[in-house]
């Protein structure tokens, strides 16, 4: 009888661990399945260019049929887990509830937006984690553009001009950044906007932005942003935000129609419901190969698990970042191959290689293998090492014709909010006519 592995979540850590599963366990003697709420993989380091319409969002998604060749895949929503039975639940596209019964388990179900609960948040900010959020990004900024430009009064068009994130890590600064770069863009074809011109604010807590590089390069992408106009308000925290207004620690209360909230991560909230170890952080508990603490047959990787991060000598979880995650995926596959008779198992040993923060201009910000990099040359590494990265010959060609066009053209500003929420056809209904239903039924 074939084992049967299964892998919860299709991101970074399940599609790199399926990919090697498919590779090192022969055909007859493992069934793979991959459990997952989308069919693609989201290739979140070019989500801020797709939130800029510098990328074309389907071009920043990696389908998983095209990657995966002889793997089960069933979408849907993974609901909870009966280790002592060895079954995964979920609930399928179609709202039914179906229990599979696995030998292997991979939990791979990542991390969603850590949401303060700071009065008005949840109800009037936008998260930056999903494809879907960085569309709604993009459109919110043209909306506000078109809604400004049709106000006379220019306190008022202000608050439609204003633009403020919370959170300096990569995410924050990336999407501040290509964001402010797009309006400044697009901004040419609203003549009152562009009188007026536009008001730029990241906010983070801690005393300096990007803590996970070095502060020289902190410093380099504060005075960069800096230089082009965005404020960078450090330790301070956003105390409220309002339908027209954020108020900060200071005491200042910004008119504004847009906040964007990319302040951490925290587990997916589902693996609670996987009666697996967790951290206090909320991570499942594994050790450095990854095996949940006290489960024989359950793994679990990337941001939703606290895998010991061999740079802190395995003291600290690993940080929630996709080069780990892709390490840990592939990883995974060959200790869960080694379990059932092919290979050792080993213990995770990947130390970051570097990180880049691209902040548009054609400029950035990197550190690879100890050397830091700035300006022209550190945006040239991190396009050609996400060219490198993503999956796919063909998407790697359509990233480049994509910058390509953009630096040629310059970028679209239709605002395409209604993309995937078409009318209902009730609304053109046909009323019959009473004349010719008279005809009709004589
Ligand atoms: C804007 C942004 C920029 C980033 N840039 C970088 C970068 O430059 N470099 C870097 O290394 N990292 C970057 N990261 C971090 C990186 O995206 C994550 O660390 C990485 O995605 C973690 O991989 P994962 O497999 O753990 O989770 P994910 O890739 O998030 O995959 C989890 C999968 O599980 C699915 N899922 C969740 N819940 C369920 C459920 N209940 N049922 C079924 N499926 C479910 C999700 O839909 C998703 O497909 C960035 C993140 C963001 C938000």
């Amino acid at each position: 009888m074939a084992w049967h592995v299964v892998i919860a979540g299709g991101g970074f850590g399940g599609l790199y661990a399926a990919r090697r599963l498919e590779r090192n366990l022969p055909r007859q003697s493992a069934q793979i399945t991959l459990v997952t709420d989308v069919n693609f993989m989201l290739y979140t380091p070019l989500l801020p260019g797709a939130a800029s319409g510098t990328l074309e969002p389907r071009h920043v998604v990696v389908p998983l049929r095209e990657e995966l060749h002889r793997t089960d895949i069933r979408l849907g929503r993974v609901t909870g887990a009966d280790p002592a039975l060895s079954e995964l639940m979920f609930e399928g596209l179609d709202g039914h509830e179906e229990r599979i019964r696995y030998d292997q388990l991979v939990v791979a179900l990542g991390s969603v937006s850590r949401v303060l609960p700071i009065p008005g948040l949840a109800e009037h900010g936008l998260g930056f984690k999903t494809i879907s959020e960085a569309i709604a990004l993009r459109n919110r900024a043209l909306l506000n553009l078109e809604l400004a430009e049709t106000l006379d009064d220019p306190a008022a068009r202000d608050e439609y001009l204003t633009f403020v994130f919370v959170g300096g890590g990569y995410a924050g600064l990336e999407g501040i950044a290509e964001l402010q770069d797009y309006v400044a863009d697009v901004i040419e074809r609203y003549p009152r906007c562009r009188l007026q011109g536009t008001r730029w604010i990241l906010v983070e807590a801690l005393d300096r932005v990007m803590t996970e590089t070095p502060p020289s390069l902190s410093e380099f992408a504060t005075r960069e942003l800096r230089g082009r106009g965005i404020e960078i308000r450090t330790g301070t925290r956003v105390n409220a935000v309002g339908a027209h207004s954020v108020t900060l620690s200071t005491g200042e209360e910004v008119p504004c129609r847009m906040v964007c909230w990319t302040a951490g991560v925290k587990p997916s909230p589902v693996v609670r419901q996987l009666g697996l170890p967790l951290n206090d952080g909320g991570r499942i508990e594994v050790d450095e190969t990854m095996r949940v603490r006290g489960h024989e047959n359950v793994w679990a990787i990337g941001d939703c698990a606290a895998v010991p991060d061999p740079a802190k000598g395995g003291e600290a979880p690993c940080p929630p970042t996709a080069q780990h995650a892709i390490r840990q995926g592939r990883l995974v596959a060959d200790n869960v191959a080694a379990t059932l008779g092919h290979g050792r198992v080993k213990p995770f040993r990947y130390k970051t290689l570097g990180l880049f923060v691209d902040m548009g201009r054609h400029k950035a910000v990197a550190t690879m293998l100890g050397i830091k990099l700035r300006g022209f040359i550190a945006w040239w590494a991190a396009r050609t090492y996400h060219v490198a990265m993503i999956p796919g010959a063909g998407r790697r060609l359509r990233l480049i014709v994509d910058w390509t066009v953009g630096l040629m053209f310059g970028r679209a500003s239709a605002e395409l909010g209604q993309l995937g929420h078409p009318p209902s056809l009730n609304g053109y209904l046909e009323t019959p006519r009473p004349d010719v239903e008279r005809e009709g039924s004589a």
